[in-house]
């Protein structure tokens, strides 16, 4: 079996005529926590929806596992272990908190909710409330937990850190850090560059649908070109 949980190679992602993502090809090794950063609308969203089964890509191949899964549906794919954290949370405001983890272990035999409220005591205090009564950064972790219940063997988040103080965004990233030390891989797409190399192992670089640069995510963060062109001016 290959070293790499998921293998994309010369992904397209198209809306009509307008080309998001433009021949795109990336690994991700078992038990890796790799980054694909870059600007609004570099095209992020698009491969990690393409990756999950929400979007159909136009032409490339996605292999999961060993398994080709470029056609396959996302219902499908979660229940092999392949599981997204959308960008915004999705939550269900109106649903309790335990709902909605509920909801997140749909397919599983299993019960990992107690994992969860034991990692987020909050969760577990408030697990009778409307899942909207939770901050930001609350509601942050619940859309980790509810992604947690489900048991993944590789995990996608779309920009975790988006609209969160400093302080949460270092919660949220000490979270995806420990997610990835117990053994479930990381595919983390951001805006805020930084912070999101400092946490991978190895990144790549998008810009206009396309990776401009690759590497081990510390030789891109010395990387004052890079930097400048690319990373913009997040300072946290
Ligand atoms: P963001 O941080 O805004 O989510 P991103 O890097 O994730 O940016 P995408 O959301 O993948 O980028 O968008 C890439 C390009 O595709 C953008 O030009 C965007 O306007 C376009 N796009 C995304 N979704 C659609 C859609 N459903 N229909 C038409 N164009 C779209």
């Amino acid at each position: 079996m290959s070293d790499d949980i998921l293998v994309v190679e010369d992904l397209t992602v198209s809306y009509g005529r307008v080309q998001a993502v433009r021949g795109v090809s990336f690994t991700v090794p078992r038990g890796g926590l790799v980054t694909l950063v870059g600007a609004n609308g570099a095209g992020k969203s698009s491969i990690i929806n393409a990756v999950s089964g929400v979007v159909r890509p136009a032409a490339g191949r996605i292999t999961f596992d060993g398994t080709d899964v470029t056609r396959t549906p996302a219902h499908a794919l979660v229940k092999g272990g392949l599981v997204q954290v959308p960008e915004g949370r999705q939550i269900l405001s109106t649903m309790t908190i335990e709902e909605n983890l509920q909801l997140g272990a749909w397919h599983t035999t299993g019960d990992r909710k107690g994992e969860v409220y034991e990692r987020f005591p909050v969760l577990h205090e408030r697990r009778n409330l409307p899942a909207g009564s939770l901050s930001g950064g609350e509601q942050q972790m619940l859309a980790i937990g509810r992604a947690l219940v489900a048991e993944p063997s590789l995990m996608l988040l779309d920009e975790p850190s988006m609209g969160l103080a400093p302080k949460v965004v270092d919660e949220v990233f000490r979270v995806i850090e420990e997610i990835r030390a117990s053994g479930t891989s990381v595919l983390l797409v951001e805006q805020n560059a930084r912070r999101a190399l400092r946490a991978a192992d190895h990144g790549y670089v998008l810009s206009s649908g396309e990776i401009v640069q690759s590497g081990p995510a510390g030789e891109l963060l010395q990387d004052e070109g890079i930097v400048a062109a690319y990373l913009g001016l997040e300072t946290h």
